[in-house]
C-alpha cells in the first residue's frame, strides 16, 4: 500500500540498552497495513535534519501500538527524540521497503548486528505469533553483553517457538552466557547454520556489515544472490 503521512502520539518509552529505546506509538483511527520488517519515516520537526527513516520494530499481530526503535547518538534528531514522553506528538510516513517475509520459504536465517535487529524483531515475533512453522536461525552480533537489543524478548520467543534459534556473537566473552566469540565469518556461520545451503538469508545493519556478510556467502560460500535479502541502514 502507499505511504501515508499520520499525527501519532508516543504512548510509551521502553529502554532496550544502554544506548537504544523503543517508542510506542498509538495511531488514531487504527495502524495501518504493514508487513514485519517494513520501515517508516519520522519526522520531529519541518527541518530536513529532523527526520530519520526507522525499521518497524513490532509486529503487525501487536495492534494496540507501532514500535520503532533508535540507537541514540549525539545527532540533533536523538536528542530531540531522547527528550519526548508519553503523550508527546510525532509525524511519521509509513510503510516503505521490501524486507519482508516470503511466507512460502520454510528454512531462512537472519545475519545481523546491533540496531539491525530491528526489522528482524518484527519478523520473528510475527513468526512466532502465527506459528508460521518457519524455522528460523538468527545469528546476532554485538560487541557485548549490554549492547544486545531485544534480549529477553529474543530468549522469551525462542522459549514459546522451538523452531527459532538465536545464537549470540560477542567480541568478548561473557562468563554464563553462550555465545560465539569474533565477529561473523565464514567460520561462525557454517558452525551456526550447518545447513546454509538449504536457507534464504536475511542480512540488515549498518552498510559496512552487510556488505561484508553478503561477501561472506556468495564469494566464500558461495550462495547465489536469488537467496539473499538485504536491509542497508544508511546513516551509520
Ligand atoms: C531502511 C532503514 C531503516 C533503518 N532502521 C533503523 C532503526 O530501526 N534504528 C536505528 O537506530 N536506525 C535505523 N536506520 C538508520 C537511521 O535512519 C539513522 O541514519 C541512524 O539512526 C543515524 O542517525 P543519527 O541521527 O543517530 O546519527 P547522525 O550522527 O545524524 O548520523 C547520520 C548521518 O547520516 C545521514 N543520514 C541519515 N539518514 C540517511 C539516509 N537514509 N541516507 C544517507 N544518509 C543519511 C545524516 O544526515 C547524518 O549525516 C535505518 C536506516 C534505513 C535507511
Amino acid at each position: 500500500m502507499a505511504p501515508i503521512e499520520i499525527q501519532t502520539r508516543i504512548k510509551e518509552i521502553i529502554q532496550r540498552s544502554h544506548n537504544v529505546k523503543s517508542f510506542r506509538l498509538e495511531v488514531e483511527g487504527g495502524i495501518l497495513d504493514f508487513k514485519a520488517g517494513q520501515f517508516l519515516s519520522v519526522s520531529l520537526g519541518a527541518d530536513a535534519k529532523l527526520k530519520r527513516y526507522l525499521s518497524i520494530s513490532s509486529s503487525p499481530t501487536e495492534k494496540c501500538y507501532l514500535e520503532f526503535t533508535k540507537k541514540l547518538s549525539e545527532s540533533d534528531f536523538s536528542k530531540k527524540l531522547n527528550s519526548l514522553r508519553a503523550g508527546d506528538k510525532v509525524t511519521i510516513s509509513y510503510p516503505f521497503g521490501k524486507f519482508v517475509l516470503d511466507e512460502a520459504v520454510k528454512k531462512i536465517a537472519f545475519l545481523s548486528g546491533g540496531i539491525g535487529i530491528t526489522p528482524i524483531r518484527s519478523i520473528c515475533k510475527y513468526i512466532v505469533d502465527k506459528n508460521l512453522g518457519i524455522d528460523v536461525v538468527l545469528v546476532y552480533s554485538n560487541r557485548s553483553v549490554r549492547d544486545i537489543v531485544f534480549k529477553e524478548d529474543l530468549a522469551a520467543m525462542e522459549e514459546k517457538y522451538p523452531n527459532l534459534r538465536v545464537a549470540h556473537v560477542l567480541c568478548e566473552t561473557e562468563p554464563g552466557f553462550k555465545c560465539s566469540v569474533g565477529l561473523i565469518d565464514k567460520r561462525v556461520v557454517k558452525n551456526e547454520v550447518p545447513d546454509y545451503r538449504e536457507r534464504k538469508f536475511y542480512l540488515c545493519g549498518p552498510p559496512q556489515m552487510v556488505e561484508a556478510m553478503h561477501k561472506i556467502l556468495t564469494a566464500e560460500l558461495q550462495l547465489s544472490e536469488g537467496n539473499i535479502v538485504r536491509e542497508n541502514f544508511q546513516g551509520y
